[in-house]
């Protein structure tokens, strides 16, 4: 809208009755989009074009909505949800709503009735954001960091040619063994902060575990694990000082694996929960496993506050973790 269209819109609200004027106010207030202005503000406040680093950008009017920015050197423009996971996603106004239902956990079919999307839009949403968590890391682990790998029963569910023969209904997976193809192995890791770390690994073995957790922890801290040499790479090549515990020995109070293997019964529980998680999806739900975590571990510090004022400083930190992440995805 220009401006003289813009005042001629202005000259007619004396002229609305009060319903209308309530109407409008509604309507007015509808249009205000949290994400996207956060989205909007983090690209002013952070002022970079996506295409050439460069600084010189400038608002350029909004695309459906979305603000849209030019970058005086290149020439080209970009929106504000580019690169992260709202890119050439429809209707702006239920996003935050759905986000909310999804840190309750409401269920896909729970999601869609209560936004009134389908139950295939709710699907590929909860997908695009838990695709936006996968590459969310806490900052590194240090201190005490507790270790260990978990199992996961290989699935092919969704795929539609099967590269090995059907299962039975019920039917029990071979033995757990190192590289066994019938189970997928996660690398689980926290430190005393809480902070998680999780990786699906390709192999169980000293070189995998040093190339995906070695980047991920601070040098000469002390590692706590089972009585696995494949931790000897990791702890030799990052100076850690190694403490084995076996058949859940508490070394004493300060050295155990207790705080890993509840994270593990949790994410155990949390994939029984989704009724079966096919392999190649696992990267995200662990992302979206430690998502939650994450946001459990903050409320504690802000106990103080009402339930309202706790939700939105989550919704925050949700958008804040989602946001961070844009380099990554989409
Ligand atoms: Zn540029």
């Amino acid at each position: 809208m220009n401006h003289n269209q813009f005042k001629v819109f202005i000259n007619q609200i004396p002229k609305l009755d009060p319903v209308q004027k309530q109407q409008a106010i509604t309507s007015l207030n509808q249009q205000e989009n949290p994400i996207l202005n956060r989205l909007a503000k983090e690209n002013i406040q952070h002022c970079k074009c996506i295409h050439c680093d460069s600084n010189r950008i400038k608002k350029h009017g909004k695309s459906n909505g979305r603000q849209r920015f030019y970058c005086n050197q290149c020439g080209k423009s970009f929106v504000c949800t580019r690169d992260t996971a709202f890119f050439y996603q429809h209707k702006p106004e239920h996003w935050q709503v759905y986000l909310e239902l999804m840190l309750k956990r409401e269920s896909i079919r729970v999601c869609a009735a209560k936004i009134g999307i389908s139950s295939v839009t709710a699907f590929n949403w909860r997908h695009r954001y838990m695709q936006a968590t996968e590459h969310t890391f806490e900052v590194r682990l240090e201190g005490i960091i507790e270790a260990d790998a978990t199992y996961f029963r290989e699935s092919q569910k969704g795929t539609k040619t099967l590269n090995r023969p059907a299962r039975k209904r019920g039917s029990k997976a071979s033995t757990r063994g190192l590289n066994n193809k019938d189970w997928v192995a996660v690398l689980t890791a926290m430190d005393r902060n809480h902070h998680e770390y999780d990786h699906v690994l390709q192999q169980v073995n000293g070189a995998e575990i040093n190339k995906c957790l070695g980047g991920k922890i601070i040098d000469e801290s002390i590692l706590c694990s089972d009585d696995r040499p494949v931790y000897n790479k990791i702890c030799q090549e990052h100076r850690l000082h190694h403490v084995v515990l076996k058949n859940d020995q508490i070394h004493n109070e300060l050295f155990h694996i207790q705080n890993i293997n509840s994270y593990q019964s949790h994410l155990k529980q949390w994939m029984l929960q989704m009724h079966g998680v096919a392999s190649k999806n696992l990267p995200k739900y662990l992302g979206w496993v430690r998502m939650l975590a994450w946001h459990k571990y903050q409320s504690f510090s802000d106990d103080f506050l009402t339930k309202r004022e706790k939700l939105t400083q989550h919704e925050k930190l949700f958008e804040f973790k989602l946001l961070k992440v844009q380099q990554h995805n989409f």
